[in-house]
């Protein structure tokens, strides 16, 4: 499956207009790094919506995003993500062959972070939701002890 022939054109339109991004192609997912010092945008296999997940990932750029402690912090970062996207997105849709905005795939990813962020916080031991420290490990309420002032 290759990528659409639209979507192929808008990333390629935005690696024309974002000189200072690097784009590299036919990688095995979305991400975004920053590579000594570069920012780098790594453009995932062929599939539906493959120029909003570009989209998303340069947003993630464009933001300045580098690194996070606390899930919590992950969820803010994803969601800034897409709003950039999204600015970027109203400059160039009306390009005649612009592809379209799907805001209820966008909605869906953002659901799917919280789901894992759900997910993630929850205790193995009692299913309570368990609360991040600023250095990102979890505690439970209830299963963890901290009575030390007994
Ligand atoms: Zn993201
Ligand atoms: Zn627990």
């Amino acid at each position: 499956m290759a990528v659409e022939t639209t979507d192929k054109a808008f990333v390629e339109r935005l690696e024309r207009d974002y000189k200072e991004i690097e784009f590299r192609w036919g990688c095995s997912r979305f991400s975004y790094q920053l590579r000594n010092g570069k920012k780098v945008v790594f453009l995932g296999p062929a599939q539906p919506n493959f120029a909003l997940l570009a989209l998303h990932e340069l947003g993630h750029a464009l933001c300045g995003h580098k690194d996070y402690s606390t899930h919590v912090q992950r969820l803010k970062i994803e969601s800034e993500a897409w709003e950039r996207a999204k600015t970027v997105f109203s400059k160039y849709q009306k390009m005649a062959d612009a592809p379209e905005w799907d805001e209820d795939f966008v909605q869906a990813e953002m659901d799917t972070y919280r789901d894992w962020l759900h997910t993630k916080s929850r205790c193995k031991k009692c299913g309570l939701t368990r609360y991040q420290t600023e250095n990102g490990e979890y505690h439970c309420p209830r299963c963890e002890n901290f009575c030390l002032a007994y």
